[in-house]
């Protein structure tokens, strides 16, 4: 067999593994911020009717085009999310083996594959699973103890040092931009000097807050699903409602009071009277953190820095554009995971070009 036959049958082979290892990390990203064991059961099911999928039936890629995305026992819809993966997947396996030295290949085979769970569980729900950001940042330096050349060295210990370091600063990085953040816009807990009158009135998809005197756009203090601002009310008057002395609970897109939720698209006007705020102020959860740290020990401290820059500058287009083109909705707020990883992942093939480039920018 010539050479480029062999290339061929390699290439198809590390594709064909890649699409495994993403249908394997579709079950992932379903099951991890569920709680449910990634074993069991054994077998897939059908997120819908919960029938097991039989393998003739789970073949990566191709089963999703055969089916047109559509569960064969019920009928209805797989997302076109296991199609992406699986694809994703795989070409990133593909063009990594093709990029790189072998050793260094399956250390980035298994970073891409934390990476790719991150970014979508992210996406769906606002978190990054421990699993991947602490168990990533462990698998980090153990690769890089194996594959020192991952730190730029040749000595185990060295890269050793190399990857907990800028695991370290990978936390420390975003852990003082968000106690920034916090010291930028105020004390959490907000206690007034008397008791104030508040309205909240709906405007279409956002509000107006007006405390006292002080008017504030809603969709400003939520940043995430799982924030929550909380009102000490010594009365407080939801539409129809009247309750006295109690606490609103706040998300981005329901109230709870006394244990009732109500939906914010059904309220027109919130009104009563407030002694206490405390409000949300983690634009960043602390996943993030801890998943910076993970990139850091995979990719070392150039890596952290780059994804701090790339991700913010994508975050900020992102921003504008979504500005621009007008429809911002509450619910809309992007979480900073993807960001990273999108510059961890620009990181992995274009990060030496980049240090080249910024390098001759210096020296002239
Ligand atoms: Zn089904």
């Amino acid at each position: 067999m010539d050479d480029s036959a062999y290339q061929f049958l390699f290439s198809a082979f590390v594709f064909v593994l890649g699409a495994a290892i993403g249908s394997f990390l579709n079950v992932c990203i379903y099951r991890l911020p569920l709680d449910l064991s990634i074993n069991w059961p054994r077998r897939s099911f059908c997120p819908a009717c919960k029938e097991p999928i039989p393998w003739k039936q789970n073949l990566p890629l191709v089963s999703w085009l055969v089916l047109r995305g559509r569960c064969a026992k019920c009928g209805s819809r797989i997302s076109f999310r296991y199609f992406a993966v699986e694809l994703l997947t795989a070409l990133f396996f593909l063009a990594i083996w093709q990029s790189f030295p072998w050793q260094v290949t399956i250390v980035y085979w298994i970073f891409i594959s934390l990476v790719i769970v991150a970014t979508f569980v992210d996406f769906e729900h606002f978190i990054i699973p421990d699993q991947v950001t602490i168990g990533g940042t462990i698998a980090g330096v153990m690769a890089s103890f194996a594959v020192p050349e991952l730190m730029n060295t040749d000595s185990r210990m060295v890269a050793l040092v190399r990857s907990l370091l800028a695991a370290v600063l990978g936390y420390l990085i975003l852990l003082i931009v968000l106690e920034a953040g916090k010291l930028a816009f105020g004390k959490k807990r907000i206690r007034l000097d008397a008791p104030t009158p508040f309205t909240w009135t709906r405007q279409g998809d956002d509000a107006d807050f007006v405390v006292g005197s002080e008017r504030t756009l809603w969709s400003d203090y939520f940043a995430r699903e799982k924030d929550r601002l909380l009102l000490r009310c010594d009365e407080a008057r939801i539409d129809n409602h009247t309750f006295g002395n109690v606490t609103l609970e706040f998300h981005y897109n329901r109230v709870t009071v006394s244990g009732e939720e109500s939906v914010l698209d059904h309220v027109a006007q919130i009104t009563g009277v407030v002694r206490e705020l405390q409000i949300p102020r983690e634009a960043m959860g602390r996943g993030d953190l801890k998943f910076l740290a993970a990139i850091g020990a995979f990719l070392g401290w150039r890596a952290v820095l780059f994804c701090v820059f790339a991700g913010s500058l994508l975050g900020s287009l992102v921003g504008l554009f979504t500005l621009l083109v007008g429809k911002r909705v509450w619910s809309a707020k992007l979480p900073f995971g993807p960001y990273l990883a999108f510059g961890a992942v620009t990181w992995i093939f274009f990060g030496d070009a980049f240090v080249r480039w910024y390098l001759g920018l210096l020296t002239p």
